[in-house]
């Protein structure tokens, strides 16, 4: 095993699932040193470890083709209903730019942490954070969104190391952000978080005892969504991951993406695109899988984006549609 010791594990923990502990122990000046990404997404060539740099079989993100998307009529890998949310309406959270993404992660004891379970889930997953991706870093049919985040949730009968080693062990739930102009009244889910993201635009800022409705930003439409088993989008890359992918986004005004253009975090957080390898992406029989229409927009996203993200052509050709 390709294990980071040192500041690489605890940059690994913090990044990855975490934060909780070392996010107190940052009070102190030498901690925040300590704190600088020890990798970037400029470089994934040297992320800590192996399957990061060589690939394994299932990794992400990747590029969701619709058409081969199995509607899960025999319960191949949907087996458990339903999904259960319980909890996400009032999560206590802190929230900490980490160099990479802005992150929200549950406060607290354990047991108030929201839950889920259902769907392809067998286990109950315990909510351990969320976190930002801008651009999104699954694409569906090729086209990216101007945003994903993250629901980072760990099986609860398993500490953390033990659940980055089964192919089980965590739960992300994946919600894209798409951006418009102007909001009607029930799309205004991401304004309660928002009012936070000013807080948070450096490395190493934090705030706590944040209470958030986290059922706002949760898809519209949660009996839809692809789901298929893959691996962490940044290091180690563990290959213990069960995406769950609402194919119904949530919304954002163009005033509060730009804001997120603002956030210092590098030039881009999305990991590239991997190849397809072992992977089977299922979607329940029952749901009326919602076909994106956001290339319409990504001219407007471009134009967002081009004061700082500079490698957005290299992206384009790297296999977005061109209009
Ligand atoms: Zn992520």
């Amino acid at each position: 095993m390709d294990r980071p010791t040192g500041r690489q594990r605890k940059d690994f923990v913090v990044e990855v699932v975490r934060g909780k502990g070392d996010v107190a122990s940052a009070a102190e000046p030498s901690s925040i040193i300590d704190y600088q990404p020890v990798w970037t997404y400029d470089d994934e060539a040297h992320w800590p470890g192996l399957r990061c740099r060589e690939g394994g079989k299932r990794q992400s993100p990747i590029d969701i083709k619709t058409s081969d998307v199995i509607p899960d009529y025999t319960k191949q890998f949907i087996k458990y209903g339903p999904l259960q949310f319980t909890g996400y309406h009032k999560v206590l959270v802190s929230g900490i730019n980490n160099g990479h993404t802005i992150q929200f992660s549950s406060e607290g004891e354990e047991a108030i942490h929201p839950v889920l379970t259902g769907g392809p889930l067998k286990y109950l997953y315990r909510l351990e954070q969320l976190h930002f991706h801008w651009l999104s870093e699954h694409s569906i049919n090729g086209v990216k969104y101007p945003m994903e985040l993250h629901f980072v949730h760990v099986r609860a009968d398993l500490t953390v190391y033990e659940a980055l080693g089964k192919r089980d062990g965590l739960a992300i739930v994946s919600v894209f952000g798409n951006v418009q102009a102007e909001l009607d009244d029930y799309q205004q889910e991401a304004s309660e978080m928002m009012q936070h993201i000013p807080k948070l635009m450096k490395t190493g800022d934090r705030t706590s005892g944040v209470l958030l409705d986290m059922t706002k930003l949760l898809s519209p439409n949660r009996e839809s969504y692809y789901t298929y088993s893959g691996s962490l989008t940044s290091p180690e890359c563990n290959e213990a991951v069960i995406w769950i992918i609402f194919d119904s986004p949530i919304f954002l005004t163009d005033a509060q993406y730009r804001l997120f253009g603002k956030v210092g975090v590098g030039r881009h957080n999305f990991r590239s695109l991997q190849k397809l390898k072992h992977h089977v992406v299922f979607s329940p029989a029952e749901s009326k899988i919602h076909i994106p229409q956001i290339v319409i927009f990504f001219e407007d996203v471009i134009r967002v984006f081009t004061d700082f993200f500079r490698n957005v052509g290299t992206f384009v050709s790297d296999g977005l549609p061109t209009r």
